[in-house]
C-alpha cells in the first residue's frame, strides 16, 4: 500500500500521525510553501456542537494519540443581538490558533509527522492517481471534491476577519446575531491573548443577501464591536474568504480516495464549526486504511451532526432582529445555560428533533 495525502491542513495531519502510529509511512503533498502558511485567525471547539465529546483535548489524546493543545478554554460567552444580551458561563470549550503562527492548530499537528511532506505541490489528483495506491483528499476545498463526485452544496459563506490590538479577557468570547450587519450569519470576537483578538463577521451568499455591501457590513459590526467592549480596537492585520463552500459530499470514499475534512463536509452548517469533525475524519479514513474501521461507517455521526447543524441554520436564519432579541432572552435563563453546559445533553441532536419541521434530513 502506498498512500498520498493532498493537503497538510488539520484532516491530512491527523490522518498521517494515525497511519504512522500503525506502521503506514504516507507522503504529504501541499500546496504551500510551508504548514499553515496563510492568514492568522482565532477558531473554536464548542462542546456543546461535538457532544459526546465533551473535551475534544482529552478526546483526541486519550482515544487517539494525538496531541494538541488550546491557547486557553472559554469561561464566558456573551450573547448581543440588536437589543438583548446574554451571559453563559461554564466550562464552554477552548480557543486554539490557525495559520502563521507557531503555535497554530496546524503547527502543533506537524510537530508530530515524521512522513515527508512535499512543499510547493502542483501535483494534481489524476497525477497521484497515477502513482498511489490510496489517496487521502485533504485540500480543506469543497470544490476540489465537486470535480471529483457529487458534492451536495447547501449554501456558501462570506467572511471577513480582523486580527485586533485591545483588552481582553482570554477566557470571554462574544458572539452577535443581528441582521443589520449579519444578514442570516454572525460576528463573533475570539481573543488569543489578553491584547489580541480576532474578530469575523460571516453570512451566507443567498441571491437576496447579494445586495449588501460587505464593506458597511464591517464597518457597522466593527462599530458595534467597539461600542460594546468599550474599546477603539486597532486593527492589524485582516483576511476575507469568498464563497467558502459547506456541503456533504454523497461517498466518503470512492474507490481507493477518502474524501476528508472540508473535502467530505465536515463544516456544520449552523455556525460554520469544522475543526474536530476534519481532524475526526482524518483519523478514521487512516484506521480504514489500516484495516481497523470502515470509513463509511465510522462518519455516520459526523453525518448525522451534519443534519442537525444544518437544520438549525434553517430554523435560526429565518429570524428577524426581534426574534433574535427574543432567543437572546431565552438564552440568558438559568435553564439555557444548563442546557448547554451539560455535558451529558445531546444539544444538536435536541435541537434537531425540536426543529424537525425545518429538516430536510432524508436528503442527506
Ligand atoms: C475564517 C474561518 C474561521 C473558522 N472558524 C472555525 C472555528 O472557530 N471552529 C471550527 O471548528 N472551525 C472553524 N472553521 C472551519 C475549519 O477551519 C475547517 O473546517 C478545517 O480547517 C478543515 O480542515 P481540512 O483538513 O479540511 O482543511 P485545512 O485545515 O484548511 O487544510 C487544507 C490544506 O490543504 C492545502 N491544499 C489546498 N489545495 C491543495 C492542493 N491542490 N494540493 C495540496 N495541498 C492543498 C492547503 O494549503 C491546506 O494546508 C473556520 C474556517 C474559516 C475559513
Amino acid at each position: 500500500m502506498n498512500v498520498a495525502i493532498m493537503g497538510a491542513g488539520l484532516s491530512g495531519l491527523a490522518c498521517a500521525i494515525t497511519l504512522e502510529k500503525m506502521g503506514v509511512t504516507p507522503t504529504i503533498f501541499e500546496k504551500r510553501s510551508q504548514v499553515g502558511d496563510r492568514f492568522v485567525n482565532g477558531e473554536a471547539f464548542l462542546p456543546a456542537l461535538n457532544r459526546p465529546i465533551a473535551d475534544c483535548y482529552a478526546y483526541l489524546s486519550e482515544k487517539h494519540n494525538i496531541y494538541i493543545q488550546p491557547l486557553s478554554n472559554i469561561r464566558r460567552i456573551t450573547v448581543s443581538s440588536e437589543n438583548a444580551q446574554a451571559t453563559l458561563h461554564g466550562q464552554l470549550g477552548f480557543l486554539n490558533v490557525r495559520g502563521r503562527d507557531r503555535d497554530s492548530l496546524e503547527f502543533q499537528l506537524s510537530k508530530q509527522v515524521k512522513s515527508e511532506i512535499i512543499f510547493n505541490s502542483q501535483y494534481t489528483y489524476e497525477n497521484l492517481l497515477q502513482n498511489f495506491t490510496h489517496i487521502v483528499l485533504a485540500t480543506g476545498d469543497a470544490a476540489y471534491t465537486a470535480k471529483i463526485q457529487d458534492f451536495r452544496q447547501d449554501l456558501t459563506v462570506t467572511l471577513k476577519g480582523a486580527t485586533v490590538e485591545g483588552s481582553f479577557d482570554k477566557h470571554h468570547v462574544g458572539v452577535w446575531l443581528n441582521n443589520n450587519f449579519a444578514p442570516q450569519g454572525y460576528g463573533y470576537l475570539l481573543p488569543f491573548s489578553e491584547k489580541e483578538a480576532t474578530i469575523t463577521l460571516g453570512y451566507p451568499d443567498y441571491p437576496h443577501n447579494q445586495k449588501f455591501d460587505l464593506k458597511s457590513l464591517w464597518e457597522k459590526y466593527y462599530q458595534r464591536v467597539c461600542r460594546d467592549l468599550q474599546q477603539d480596537l486597532r486593527v492589524t492585520d485582516n483576511f476575507e474568504v469568498t464563497r467558502y463552500i459547506i456541503g456533504i459530499c454523497s461517498s466518503p470514499r470512492l474507490g481507493n480516495t477518502f474524501f476528508t475534512g472540508n473535502c467530505f463536509g465536515a463544516i456544520m452548517p449552523a455556525y460554520g464549526f469544522g475543526q474536530l469533525p476534519a481532524i475526526l475524519t482524518g483519523i478514521y479514513a487512516a484506521k480504514d486504511l489500516c484495516g481497523l474501521g470502515n470509513y463509511r461507517e465510522l462518519i455516520k455521526p459526523l453525518k448525522q451532526s451534519y443534519k442537525y447543524s444544518l437544520a438549525l441554520r434553517r430554523a435560526v436564519e429565518k429570524l428577524d432582529n426581534n426574534k433574535l432579541d427574543r432567543l437572546v432572552r431565552l438564552i440568558d435563563t438559568e435553564l439555557a445555560n444548563n442546557l448547554i453546559t451539560n455535558p451529558y445533553i445531546n444539544l444538536m441532536k435536541l435541537l434537531g428533533f425540536a426543529l424537525r419541521p425545518y429538516q430536510i434530513m432524508k436528503e442527506v
